[in-house]
């Protein structure tokens, strides 16, 4: 998983914490909730979380505690109060293994579902915070369990923005291991450069659903290959980003309101515009930092044009695999990178010996493999993939 996220630049997290670590923060807080009448042990030795004595619940899900309640069944074997109420403490069984098995005022046994979250939470962040993230199917029961967990015990706002990110599906299909659609980042690397993959996602809202579909894929490769083409031939002036330009400005309202990336990189479609009627340096630094902000469009444009793997500087410092993922590296092969400058030394040879037959098959062999050249005012030949 750190390789396939750094693939992608993603930052690692400052902590990544383990709940086995974690189990005396459960406890007190688990206490906690039982001292103020929120949790009880029931004649099965669970200790439960007693939803109806916390006034908030269902208020992250917008349910009221009666509509969670129709549909649910009431199974007498559990010793709950009440459907809802979910373990806190699960009372460990004989035949369990004896690494999921701890002590407690209550009894052996091991936490619930919901608790671990709340106590790392809590012991790495403090008792409020401001953005807790997570897939969309887990707001209920999850989330809001998180909620009646910390906001019972501490008696303050556990949360400030909840962000529930929409699920991947493979041709408007949800992603499932059953249908057979299912793969992972790394087989979508040996197809895409990182930076497509990263720029694909971005371009949709988190809270949506991601549609992955080949064609989607194309389509941004197509779109970031419009981004890096505009500045090319435009290089930054190399000043830092103006806040205050217009363009900068629309970047930062957009982000502000939920972080609305696909009107973000509209704006950055906007730059590129600009930038290829104008020529203008500033706009290319413009351009330039605002992407940096996403992640975006901090290669040197040829090399994204030639399909050079993206080197993912300062990320992958900090971990020990290398900086582009083995896939990536066969994808591309440096050796068959020198193998078209070899081809284009031999082409310009060709045109100066007036051999332009030459000259021609050289350049239709390439375009074959997918690859374009482009003969230069300057004499220089540039290329780029299709
Ligand atoms: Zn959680």
């Amino acid at each position: 998983m750190d390789e396939d996220t750094r693939a992608l630049g993603i930052l690692p997290p400052t902590h990544s914490p383990r709940a086995t670590e974690y189990v005396p923060q459960m406890l007190d807080l688990i206490a906690k909730l039982e001292k103020k009448g929120l949790a009880y042990k029931a004649a099965d030795g669970d200790v439960n979380y007693s939803v109806h004595a916390f006034k908030g619940y269902g208020k992250l899900s917008g349910k009221s505690l009666d509509d969670l309640r129709a549909g649910e069944r009431v199974d007498v074997n559990t010793g709950k109060r009440d459907p809802l109420d979910f373990v806190l403490w699960k009372a460990s069984k004989e035949s369990e293994p004896e690494e999921v098995k701890w002590p407690s005022k209550w009894g052996i046994g091991r936490p619930g579902w919901h608790i671990e979250c709340s106590a790392m939470a809590c012991a790495l962040l403090g008792e409020q915070f401001d953005i807790h993230g997570g897939g969309a199917d887990l707001q209920f029961p999850h989330h809001e369990n998180e909620i009646a967990q910390s906001e019972g015990a501490h008696d303050k706002t556990f949360v400030n923005y909840w962000m529930h990110n929409g699920f991947v599906r493979v041709d408007n299909e949800k992603m499932s291991k059953s249908l057979g659609n299912f793969f992972t980042i790394r087989d979508v690397l040996k197809k895409y450069d990182a930076e497509v993959v990263r720029f694909f996602i971005l371009r949709a809202h988190y809270r949506s659903p991601l549609n992955y579909s080949d064609v989607h894929l194309d389509d941004a490769k197509q779109a970031l290959t419009r981004l890096y083409t505009a500045l090319k031939e435009v290089a930054p002036d190399g000043k830092a980003l103006d806040k205050s330009e217009p363009h900068a400005a629309r970047f930062a309202e957009a982000m502000d309101d939920d972080f609305n990336t696909p009107l973000a990189i509209a704006v950055l479609f906007d730059l590129a515009n600009e930038i290829n009627k104008t020529k203008s340096a500033e706009l290319a630094r413009q351009l330039i930092a605002l992407a940096g902000i996403i992640g975006l469009l901090q290669r040197d444009p040829r090399d994204f044009l030639q399909g050079v793997p993206v080197s993912l500087t300062g990320v992958a410092a900090q971990g020990e695999v290398g900086s582009v993922s083995p896939s990536m590296r066969s994808l591309t092969g440096v050796e068959a990178l020198g193998a078209v400058e070899e081809l284009i030394a031999e082409r310009i040879i060709a045109k100066k010996a007036k051999n332009f037959a030459l000259a021609d098959r050289i350049r239709a062999d390439l375009l074959q493999q997918g690859i374009i050249l482009e003969d230069k005012p300057s004499g220089r030949t540039e290329w780029r993939r299709a």
